[in-house]
């Protein structure tokens, strides 16, 4: 089996080349804006947050049970104290505890000044005023201390956080009522060929579905971007330029799908040189080896190849980390893991490829990788019932069943 990148007059850009040349090329956009805490969730911090109380706010009780002083304790026989009132959640016991007395309180409720331990109501057996309390109880428990959480001043969440369902719960924890964040990307995308039909068209010899618009709609589902779905543009260099232009003037990024190859109808890459800067063209990856990256005026712009899976996987690989650094956000690389395959895995060195699997794991939590079966760039089923890339070294030549191979689970998908 050859690859045909091993016919390229010069070597490609490696995948981890094309991604630094990105991460040297992209500059985080600064602006911010507030935003409510119920609307920031997947959103990017601007600032550090600090908390302005502390978390817990006061000294309160961990369990339902009895807030007495350890000094009033016996460590050798039962004793008594009596109960002078309650402290209830929301309702604190007004005063301060004296020798030989004893509150009840309940989970939440503020343990009154004097008190230093609680005792579960478990060990505790009441009659009228007096609470007998069994010998050698253990002390200085079950008090959750003022700030123990965080504390007053304390940094709550680090600038450049993508905010999550946590961050917004301890945000909201400190009374925090909106937060700095990054201002969305205003993000335009199209499909270009002449074969594109749109949904509800009769299917005809010789035309497809445009399915790329709806599956990087989908991958563009993120509370950091402001999409625009700019249709479909055939191939005609002039309404392409024009379409280009346009969607370059007022987004941070253009992506577009198709026409990026070296066919008669793709001019992707040369309009991109003649109206902006092709940084690169062309990478070592499959599926997907054809994608342009450049600038056109102040936007960044991604020509991603046509086939179904390489816009998917080069979104996912290459589009997504750039998207991301942009949008301010600190760079987190996917999670792969190990995984014996069961499959034989068909490989030519030359590219690094990104095939797709189904990864599970066995009751000892070992995990083990099959193959969807083809993986021809139009395969997008593959994608459908795969769960996960199976990533291949470029110069790999395949892999026999039982060899352990690096995946990298679909979670961006979910
Ligand atoms: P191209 O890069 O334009 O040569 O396209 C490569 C392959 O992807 C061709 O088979 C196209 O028909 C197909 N293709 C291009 N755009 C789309 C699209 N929007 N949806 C589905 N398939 C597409
Ligand atoms: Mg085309």
């Amino acid at each position: 089996m050859i690859d045909p990148c091993s016919l390229e007059s010069k070597p490609l850009l490696s995948v981890d080349e094309a991604l630094e040349r990105i991460k040297t090329a992209i500059q985080p956009i600064i602006s911010s804006e507030r935003v409510v805490l119920k609307n920031v969730l997947g959103r990017v911090l601007a600032e550090d947050v600090f908390s302005p109380i502390n978390i817990p706010y006061d000294r309160n009780s961990a369990m339902d049970g009895y807030a007495l002083s350890s000094k009033d304790t016996d460590a050798k026989d039962s004793f008594v104290l009596n109960l002078v009132g309650a402290s209830w959640a929301g309702k604190p016991f007004q005063g301060a505890l004296q020798a030989g007395q004893c509150v009840r309180i309940f989970t939440g409720a503020v343990v009154p000044d004097g008190a230093d331990s609680v005792v579960i109501q478990e060990q505790a057996s009441a009659d009228g005023k007096d609470i007998t309390f069994p010998a050698n109880i253990t002390t200085y428990q079950n008090i959750r201390e003022a700030g123990e959480d965080v504390k007053q001043g304390g940094l709550l969440c680090n600038q450049l956080k993508k905010l999550t369902a946590a961050d917004i719960g301890l945000l909201a924890a400190a009374g925090i009522c909106d937060v700095p964040v990054r201002r969305k990307l205003n993000i335009a995308f199209f499909s270009t060929g002449d074969e594109l039909m749109g949904l509800g068209q009769q299917p005809e010899a010789g035309k497809i579905y445009d399915s790329n618009r709806y599956a990087l709609a989908g991958l563009l589902a993120d509370p950091c971007y402001n999409v625009t779905d700019m249709g479909v543009i055939p191939d005609d260099k002039q309404l392409l330029e024009d379409g280009l232009k346009q969607a370059a003037e007022c987004h941070d990024v253009v992506i577009t799908t198709g026409g990026a190859s070296v066919g008669e109808a793709d001019y992707i890459k040369e309009i991109l040189a003649s109206c902006g800067e092709v940084n690169f063209w062309k990478i070592a990856i499959k599926p997907g080896k054809p994608l342009a990256f450049g600038k056109i005026g102040a936007s960044y712009f991604f020509g991603l190849p046509g086939n179904p899976v390489s816009v998917m996987v080069t979104f996912q690989q290459i589009v997504a980390p750039a998207l991301k650094q942009l949008s301010g956000a600190g760079a987190n690389k996917s999670l792969r893991l190990l995984a014996t395959s069961t499959t034989t895995l068909k490989k030519a060195p030359g590219r690094q490829e990104f095939q797709r699997g189904i990864l599970t794991q066995d009751s000892n939590g070992d995990f083990f990788v099959a193959s969807t079966g083809q993986q021809g760039s139009h395969i997008l089923s593959s994608m459908s019932q795969g769960n996960c890339y199976i990533i291949l070294a470029a110069e790999s030549n395949g892999i026999t069943i039982g060899k352990k191979v690096l995946v990298e689970p679909f979670t961006i998908f979910i």
